[in-house]
């Protein structure tokens, strides 16, 4: 689905990004783990064309997306993106925003954009959401409606930075289900987080970044009971 070759980003002169390449293929979970400010969402936000990259070059569906030709509104199209901070709008109703981008960017007529929001609503445990203001829903529900909303255009490839960090513990469960839902109904991800359990339970392969490097990458049974590389090691030792 998306391959990452020789990425560098850096600002004001300063490499943040030093050489990344990654590969992810349909259906894989990566997960992206690391210390902070080794680059994880600079990473995300470059695939989502959020950054210009230095040098390098990224493909999506065996078409280079980094081309400075290339319209980045139609490559968003086909990614779906989610950050810590859920980013529902306030003065929509769940509904609403589930539907918009279906509606207005896809040009799904309402009646079909709004059967599939509440056939995913009713999946993922809000069917009687549908009709609320974000600012009625916990925080885990809130950002189930933004995880709902990102694939609600039914994206090939779903981006997730530390969706569930701005959680209590008791609400990160239900937003992790949302997430292992997805992967067992086939959606290629990568995340970040800071949750090595959860990375353990659901990635297929976990990529640990330090200082704009990825170090090491491999099945989470490798890369946390025997990794190869010592960064590797004191960072797990660190977090775990
Ligand atoms: P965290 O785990 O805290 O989320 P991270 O691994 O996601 O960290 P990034 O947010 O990618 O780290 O940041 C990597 C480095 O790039 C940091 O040193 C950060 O200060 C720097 N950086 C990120 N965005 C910008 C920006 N817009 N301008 C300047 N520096 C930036
Ligand atoms: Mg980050």
């Amino acid at each position: 689905v998306l391959t990452i070759e020789g990425l560098w980003k850096g600002y004001r002169g300063r490499h943040v990004l030093k050489g990344i390449d990654l590969e992810v293929a349909p259906h894989e979970v990566v997960c992206l783990i690391g210390a902070s400010g080794s680059g994880k969402s600079t990473l995300l936000r470059c695939v989502n064309l959020l950054e210009e990259v230095d040098d390098g070059t990224i493909h999506l569906e065996g078409a280079e997306i980094t081309d400075p030709r290339v319209n980045a509104d139609d490559v968003r199209k086909r990614l779906g993106i989610v950050f810590q901070a859920f980013n529902l709008f306030p003065h929509m109703s769940v509904l609403d925003n589930i539907t918009l981008a279906p509606r207005q960017v896809h040009r799904v007529p309402r009646a079909q954009a709004e059967r599939s929001a509440r056939d995913l609503l009713e999946r993922f445990g809000l069917g009687d959401r549908a009709g609320a203001y974000p600012d009625q829903l916990s925080g885990g529900q809130q950002q189930r409606v933004a995880i709902i909303r990102a694939v609600a255009t039914q994206p090939k490839l779903l981006l997730l930075d530390e969706v569930t960090s701005a959680l209590d513990p008791e609400l990160v469960v239900e937003v992790l289900g949302v997430i292992k839902e997805l992967k067992n109904a086939g959606m290629t991800m990568i995340m970040t987080t800071h949750e090595m359990s959860f990375c353990r339970e659901i990635a297929d392969t976990v990529c640990f970044l330090d200082n704009g490097v990825l170090i090491e990458k491999g099945p989470p049974a490798q890369i946390f009971t025997d990794p190869q590389e010592a960064r590797t090691r004191e960072f797990l030792r660190s977090v775990m």
